[in-house]
């Protein structure tokens, strides 16, 4: 039975959700009353990011397609300062966490609207949460300002997005919605998203990756992507994203890989102190007795790496990140003891399947 005693708090978000929303852009714009939007991308993504703004038309300022991984200081102040030249009054944001990211970074110091247009699964459209990197340390928090006023997700944008990245980076949203599930925080409503966000990616994924081309499952997996999304917005993350945020800021490993590799781990360890997430995940895998066992079969069947030792990381470092993970306390529905995370990394850096 659902927790009955919870404090719930909504965000203000509008969602188009659809194959051929993109067309609907340009209204979303002039509906925000903005007149001069800079247009937001990666490098590999720079002709995503004219072609947006080609539809834009006038209300297009520029592209900007400098965006990297964990939004980096410098590659912020020069967002920021290309937005105050072209007089901006407004970012389109076309890509992955990292280009959601940089829009962010601009709202925050500038306050200028986000909207954002998703092509991977990360889910950070959906929160009022940014980074900031210097000097290999991400700072992170949390403000409204950054949260963006819509969000258009159009599956046909994901069509390009390797079938790698499409399992990894699903992956990534499912961990969402794991922690989502036993977080101190947890609310029906958004046990709900958690469950049926797991569903619908764990069903669509493996047919993502057998044809990228296939747009039911590719609306369907950016379904799940948006509900896990809204979880990652409404609820405290565990053990699990911690010990991907150490892994990734300290050792620069990949982002949705990492999320990949430790996430039946640390469901695994988790799962004796959490038995409504386990209950409600294997009512979303199928009615899998041993949701985490699933998770590295279903990361199998993704291909996907399952192991950090492919991610480049060396076996030296678990101390080390396993010191960082029990540095400081965090809610967690299993006590983090120094041993129980040495030996989950450990299984994760071999790949071994998780126990
Ligand atoms: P990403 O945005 O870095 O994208 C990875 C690569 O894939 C980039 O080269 C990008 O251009 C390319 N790509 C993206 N979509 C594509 C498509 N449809 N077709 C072809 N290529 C495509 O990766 P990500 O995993 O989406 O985001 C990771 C970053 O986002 C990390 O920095 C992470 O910390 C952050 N993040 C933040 C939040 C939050 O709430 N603040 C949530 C999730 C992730």
């Amino acid at each position: 039975r659902p927790n009955l005693a919870f404090t719930y708090q909504a965000l203000p978000m509008r969602v188009l959700f659809g194959a051929g929303v993109l067309a609907q852009l340009p209204d979303e714009v002039a509906r925000l009353g903005l007149g001069r939007v800079l247009v937001l991308c990666s490098p590999e993504q720079e002709a995503t990011g004219h072609a947006v703004a080609a539809a834009l038309g006038e209300r297009a300022a520029g592209v900007l397609a400098e965006a990297r991984m964990h939004v980096p200081v410098d590659v912020a102040r020069r967002a920021r300062e290309r937005a105050g030249e072209l007089g901006a009054d407004g970012c389109v944001a076309v890509g992955g966490g990292s280009a959601i990211g940089l829009g962010k970074a601009i709202a925050l110091e500038h306050g200028l609207p986000v909207v954002a247009v998703p092509t991977t699964y990360a889910g950070s459209e959906m929160t009022p949460v940014w980074g900031l990197t210097e000097g290999g340390a991400k700072r992170t928090g949390r403000d409204e300002r950054v949260l963006p006023r819509s969000v258009l997700y159009d599956p046909q944008l994901t069509v390009s997005l390797p079938a790698g990245l499409s399992g990894t980076s699903g992956m990534n949203a499912i961990a969402h919605a794991v922690e989502g599930l036993y977080a101190p925080d947890a609310t029906p409503i958004v046990s709900l998203m958690a469950e049926e966000g797991a569903r619908a990616l764990a069903a669509a994924l493996p047919r993502v990756v057998d044809d990228g081309a296939d747009l039911d499952a590719r609306a369907e997996a950016q379904y799940g992507a948006w509900l896990c999304g809204a979880v990652l917005a409404a609820t405290t993350m565990s053990l699990h994203h911690k010990l991907c945020h150490s892994l990734g800021g300290t050792l620069d490993l990949p982002h949705a890989q990492t999320h990949t590799v430790v996430l039946p781990h640390a469901l695994a360890y988790n799962a004796p102190a959490a038995p409504q997430a386990v209950a409600a995940l294997s009512r979303a895998l199928g009615g899998a007795a041993d949701p985490a066992r699933e998770l590295w079969e279903l990361a199998g069947r993704l291909g996907a790496p399952r192991s950090l030792a492919e991610l480049g990381m060396a076996e030296e470092d678990v101390p080390r990140i396993a010191g960082l993970a029990v540095a400081n306390p965090y809610a967690n529905p299993r006590p983090v003891t120094r041993d129980g995370v040495e030996a989950l990394l450990r299984a994760a850096w071999a790949g071994e399947p998780p126990t």
